[in-house]
Parts: C-alpha cells; sequence; structure tokens
C-alpha cells in the first residue's frame, strides 16, 4: 500500500512555527500562531491556572483514572452555563446535551461527525456554509467527514470589515435547512464580528430559512474581555428557539492549549419533547466519542473545573481574562499609532476596529513574504497577525518594517 501514499504538504501554520523557530535573528518577530504572550513575549500561564494546579496536586486523591466516555461532569456542566449563562431557558429545561472534548478541534470534529451521520432530515441541506475566510481547519475537519462544503462572503477587502449585506444575501439563496458555521465572536482570521443588532439580523434570515447554526466559539472571555458579551450572540440564537451546536474551546481563555480542554454542546429546540431528543442525541454522541477518543483527557478539564466551579476562582480568572485581552488592545493602539505616525499609505483603523487575537491587516502575499524574508517578522500569508506577539519591545520594530514593505 505504500505506493499509494503521496507527500502531503505540511500544514501552513505550523510550518511556520518551524521556520520562526529555526530563524537564530535576534529581531525576529513571532505573529503566527494563535497563543497569547506576555509582554515578554513569553507563554503566560494563568495565576489563576497555578493555583487550580497547587490544589490538584496537593490533592491527596489525585489519580489518573479514565474520565466517563461524556468526560468530567463538573466541568461539561459549568461549560455550557458559560456559554449559555446559567439562567438559560435550555438548561432550566433540560434540553441541551453536554461531551467533553479534545478541545476546540475535537468539539468541531465531533459536531461534524455527528451531522454527517444524522443530518438527514427531509428537506434538510447537508451543506456546510462556511465563513470566507475562516479558520483554514474547518476546510478540513468537514471535508473529512464527507460533509459537502459552501461559503457566504464574511470579510469586505474596502472596509476591512463585515460583508454583511453579502452575508445576509448568501444566507437568504443558501437551500433550506442548511448547516452555518458562525464564529460567535474574535473571527478568525479576520477579528471581525457582527453588531448585536446584524447578529439578529443573521437570526431572523436564519430562522426563516430554518438554517441549522454550528458555532465555533474558540475565544470566549478574548474579544472583548467580558464572558458575557462574548457570548451573547449564542443566548441570542438560544432564545429565538434554534436548536443548534456548539463547539467550546478553553485553549485560549485558560491557556490551556496542550492540555486540550473543550466541550461540545447540543441544544435542542424548546417543546414538549425537547429534553427526549437531547438524551437521544447523547446517547448518540458516546457512541461516536466511544469510537473516536474512548474517553477525554482529564487534567485541563480538571483544571478548568476547579476554576468554574470555585466563586473566588472564577473571578480570579476573570482578572486574568482583562489582563490579556487588555494587552491586546494595547497593542492594536500602540500599533495603529506608530503607522500613522510614520504616514504609513494606506489606512489603519481598522486595526484598533478588529478585536480579538487576531487582526486582518490588508497586506499582500508579497508584503509578508518580504517580512519574513528582510526582518524576520513571521506572519501567515493572508496577512494575519497574531497582535499577541507584539509587545512594548518589538511594535515600533514591527511597524517600521510594515511601513518599509508597503511603501516599497
Ligand atoms: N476554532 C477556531 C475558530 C479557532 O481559531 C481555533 C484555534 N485556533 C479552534 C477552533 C480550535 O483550537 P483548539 O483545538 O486548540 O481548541
Amino acid at each position: 500500500p505504500a505506493e499509494a501514499v503521496p507527500q502531503a504538504p505540511e500544514d501552513a501554520l505550523f510550518g511556520l512555527m518551524r521556520a520562526y523557530r529555526a530563524d537564530e535573528s535576534k529581531d525576529k518577530v513571532d505573529l503566527g500562531i494563535g497563543a497569547y504572550r506576555d509582554d515578554n513575549a513569553k507563554p503566560w500561564v494563568l495565576p489563576v491556572v497555578k493555583k487550580a494546579d497547587e490544589i490538584l496536586r496537593n490533592d491527596p486523591d489525585l489519580n489518573h483514572e479514565y474520565l466517563p466516555i461524556a468526560g468530567l461532569a463538573p466541568f461539561t456542566s459549568k461549560s455550557i452555563e458559560l456559554i449559555l449563562g446559567s439562567d438559560s431557558p435550555a438548561l432550566a429545561e433540560k434540553r441541551t446535551a453536554s461531551v467533553q472534548t479534545i478541545s476546540g478541534t475535537g468539539a468541531v470534529h465531533l459536531g461534524a461527525l455527528f451531522l454527517a451521520r444524522f443530518y438527514k432530515v427531509a428537506g434538510a441541506n447537508r451543506t456546510v456554509y462556511l465563513p470566507n475566510p475562516t479558520w483554514a481547519n474547518h476546510n478540513q475537519i468537514f471535508g473529512n467527514v464527507g460533509l459537502p462544503i459552501a461559503t457566504y462572503p464574511y470579510f469586505d477587502k474596502q472596509t476591512r470589515g463585515l460583508a454583511f449585506d453579502g452575508m445576509v444575501q448568501a444566507l437568504r439563496d443558501a437551500p433550506e435547512r442548511s448547516i452555518i458555521l458562525l464564529h460567535p465572536c474574535a473571527h478568525n482570521p479576520t477579528g471581525v464580528d457582527p453588531t448585536q443588532e446584524q447578529w439578529r439580523a443573521i437570526a431572523a434570515v436564519m430562522k426563516e430559512k430554518k438554517h441549522f447554526p454550528f458555532f465555533d466559539c474558540a475565544y470566549q472571555g478574548f474579544a472583548s474581555g467580558d464572558l458575557d458579551r462574548d457570548a451573547a450572540a449564542v443566548r441570542y440564537f438560544v432564545e429565538q428557539g434554534f436548536e443548534l451546536v456548539i463547539a467550546q474551546s478553553f485553549a485560549k481563555n485558560f491557556g490551556l492549549y496542550g492540555e486540550r480542554a473543550g466541550c461540545f454542546h447540543f441544544a435542542a429546540s424548546p417543546g414538549p419533547d425537547a429534553g427526549g431528543v437531547a438524551a437521544r442525541v447523547a446517547s448518540q454522541l458516546a457512541i461516536l466519542q466511544r469510537s473516536e477518543i474512548s474517553n477525554p483527557p482529564i487534567y485541563g478539564a480538571k483544571i478548568a473545573a476547579t476554576v468554574l466551579n470555585d466563586p473566588a476562582l472564577y473571578a480570579e480568572w476573570k482578572e486574568n481574562l482583562r489582563e490579556m485581552s487588555g494587552r491586546i488592545i494595547s497593542m492594536r493602539k500602540a500599533l495603529r499609532a506608530k503607522l500613522e505616525e510614520l504616514g504609513t499609505p494606506g489606512t489603519w483603523n481598522h486595526i484598533t476596529d478588529q478585536i480579538g487575537m487576531f487582526s486582518f491587516t490588508g497586506l499582500s502575499e508579497a508584503q509578508v513574504k518580504r517580512l519574513q524574508e528582510e526582518f524576520h517578522i513571521y506572519m501567515t500569508k493572508n496577512g494575519r497577525i497574531s497582535m499577541a506577539g507584539l509587545n512594548t519591545r518589538n511594535v515600533e520594530y514591527v511597524a517600521k518594517a510594515i511601513d518599509k514593505v508597503v511603501r516599497e
């Protein structure tokens, strides 16, 4: 069989990380990977995560047993409260199902697999509509389970904001009961989110067309620094009575990247059998999970559960989140100010208008290449920069380099 295996290309983002690590320049700047860095360009273990870690390590009952198939219950139950709000009608009416997953990626995959298997109701369109652009892995994940993929306009190159009219039109034109993937906050890669009012219009069209919302939530608390505000879109759709699913990652907001802590949630529409629907969905998710990973990893989930279930630690987590989002916002301001000070051709307000971990700079592929080759500044070739890679020491260097490549 070996002859039948062609060489696959290296993953673009992980290839970029490798090139960065191999670069020996003292000036090098990593604006590629979406992981938070402190002002010293170092990974940041959240102080509240350190505390939870201490608590766990000092627990004489700590062991490394298997979790149940659906994961750690104190983790999944608080996770769904975090995204839906503890007062959610879906929780009060017990019409949800939750499964712990291999971080956000595993949640998107489990959801994709579930839909590939069960989204077969009469008249439903199995095509998954992804925003253009989106997190590159969405294409692979949905493609791997055999669901057809289409896109809807999302980013307006002219305004570097939301292509709202195009998006709504595409949702209107899509066949009824299509699957629509939505980023509820801090859209990756653009950093552009709909306003509350735009979300309401999006929900109205989706309701009219009976579309199925698939929320991929990888940055709750990272966009605005406010966990509730970042969950507002999902909560609004639940209020509107949609049946929907949510992929939830704790990689960024807890800094638990490698621990792979995440959840997949399902919420049924309200109705007399809503609880029954949720229970049946949970039973099928358990079957899929068993054959995929058997049971999820324990440690990251325990850390998150320790924080989510303790009011004092929870309050401290919110402080930590504000520190991360605050530093990112200050870097947005600094980068924009430096570019404007240099008189760099073009407008740079989009850097502060966009939110979350990333900014879609509008730099061309050729400019990105020059930044890497001449200035040792690494970013994805679509011109996306991870704001967390900027700090008080390198922001001026980056601005000057951008200024050079934009002018020449
Ligand atoms: N969805 C989106 C939109 C993301 O940006 C990411 C992280 N890059 C993920 C899902 C999943 O990340 P993880 O598997 O590390 O939780």
